[in-house]
């Protein structure tokens, strides 16, 4: 235990003198240095780059097409509204689909609580509520 007390004072002593109080200065100021910046990285980051850049484009959403009966999915810009411009025959008739929970086939999207019926598989579900925050364009 002795050894280890005038360890201690020693390293005490080294700390507050000379060469030994610059380098634990430089050490703190590093340490402080990197928590901020840490600190700062993990406020500004919401997900991954990809995530974000992804965001900022848009959503692929699965459409229908009134005009041609195409479905698919397309990239909707963010506030994009429906109808669209069907990507197959350009008319603007393009309103948002939706995929059968069953089979995946995409049918046009119904309000929340409204039951839907698959018109390849035949499956009936009921259209969920959407999650609290999710983005939904606007379907005027
Ligand atoms: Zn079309
Ligand atoms: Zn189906």
């Amino acid at each position: 235990m002795a050894d280890e007390d005038s360890l201690f004072s020693r390293f005490r002593l080294w700390i507050n003198e000379g060469v030994g109080k610059w380098i634990t200065i430089v050490v703190v100021l590093a340490l402080l240095v990197v928590a901020v910046w840490a600190g700062v990285r993990t406020l500004t980051r919401k997900g991954t780059p990809a995530a974000r850049r992804a965001a900022r484009r848009g959503l692929t959403r699965p459409y229908v097409c009134k005009a041609c009966g195409a479905t698919g999915t397309m990239l909707v810009p963010l506030g994009g509204t429906w109808p669209r411009e069907c990507p197959k025959c350009h008319k603007k008739e393009a309103v948002e689909g939706m995929r059968c929970p069953k089979c995946g086939a995409i049918v046009e999207r119904k309000p929340p609580g409204q039951t839907v019926r698959c018109p390849q598989c035949g499956y009936t579900w009921r259209v969920p509520a959407p999650p609290p925050g999710a983005f939904e364009p606007k379907l005027d």
